[in-house]
């Protein structure tokens, strides 16, 4: 029987090992070979549902096209947006201000996106706890970003860490992705809006014990994502299955499962998780 599994966050660019690399062999343009492989190692582990979190390559819509072929439903932005300057630019295009990143959204639904993606704060350091690549988005700005790509009718998926940052976006957003760092006060707030967590644990887990990165930060981090998490549950936060599946260390497929077996170590019901996934599956759907 089909296990039919949901990964929430993807990105069928990379390759789960060098991200350079998997980029360099589409630098002619998306590689169907590859991208068939990718597709082919995500149907074999079951997954049917596959939402991108997007690419600057274009590959992402080229997986689109064939992921049928596959019986994948899968859905992406095209490419994510990122403030000027910011983290983001391995994943998409920037804005300057709210009228570039009105141009932006017109671009995402030329090119076939979906629904939008925001980069609004950096990614985890490793180096000390809590620490981020860059500075995040204000409350303010994070708000008004969502006002505006709601009034295009797009839904809204944030890639988002920090207490703050995470809390605003919470209020505001469709979905979190990643949200480490919070707090209680957090997860009321996403209880309250309803708004679907995506803790990406997969991701985070293949950080404990790299080379290079503090093996005791990383663990710690984990640890207390997979804490937040029970508690979250308790307040009735909608939470999802994504594995950032393609980042290094998540290979397409293994990364789902992984992703899958960590949120039931943390201890989540099956129902929690396919009530999550289903929210995402209702409100990401196809557009194009
Ligand atoms: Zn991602």
């Amino acid at each position: 029987m089909k296990e039919n599994l949901y990964e929430c966050h993807g990105h069928l660019l990379m390759d789960g090992s060098d991200y350079a690399k998997a980029k360099n062999r589409h630098e002619n343009g998306p590689d169907e070979t590859i991208i068939r492989a990718e597709l082919a190692a995500l149907e074999k582990a079951g997954v049917t549902y596959f939402r991108d979190g997007g690419d600057a390559c274009g590959v992402c819509l080229a997986a689109k096209e064939l992921s049928g072929e596959y019986g994948i439903d899968y859905v992406t932005p095209g490419f994510a947006l990122h403030k000027t300057g910011r983290y983001g630019d391995i994943v998409g295009r920037g804005f300057a201000d709210y009228a570039e990143f009105k141009t932006r959204l017109s671009e995402v639904k030329a090119c076939g996106g979906d629904f939008v993606k925001i980069m609004l704060s950096g990614i985890i350091t490793f180096k000390t706890y809590g620490g981020l690549s860059c500075e995040s988005l204000s409350p303010e700005e994070i708000k008004e970003l969502a006002n505006i790509a709601h009034g295009e009718g797009f839904a809204v998926m944030v890639h988002v860490n920090g207490k703050e940052a995470v809390k605003a976006a919470a209020s505001c957003m469709d979905s979190i992705e990643h949200g480490y760092f919070g707090d209680e006060d957090v997860l009321s707030a996403m209880a309250e809006s309803g708004v679907v967590w995506v803790p990406t644990l997969a991701a985070v887990s293949a950080f404990v014990g790299r080379p290079g990165f503090n093996e005791e930060v990383a663990a710690l981090t984990l640890k207390n994502q997979l804490a937040m998490l029970r508690k979250a549950e308790s307040l009735g936060v909608s939470i999802a299955c994504g594995s950032d599946s393609g980042a290094v260390g998540v290979p397409h497929g293994e990364g789902t499962r992984t992703e899958l077996r960590l949120l039931k170590e943390a201890g989540l019901s099956d129902e929690t998780i396919a009530a999550g996934n289903e929210k995402i599956r209702r409100i990401f759907r196809k557009q194009n």
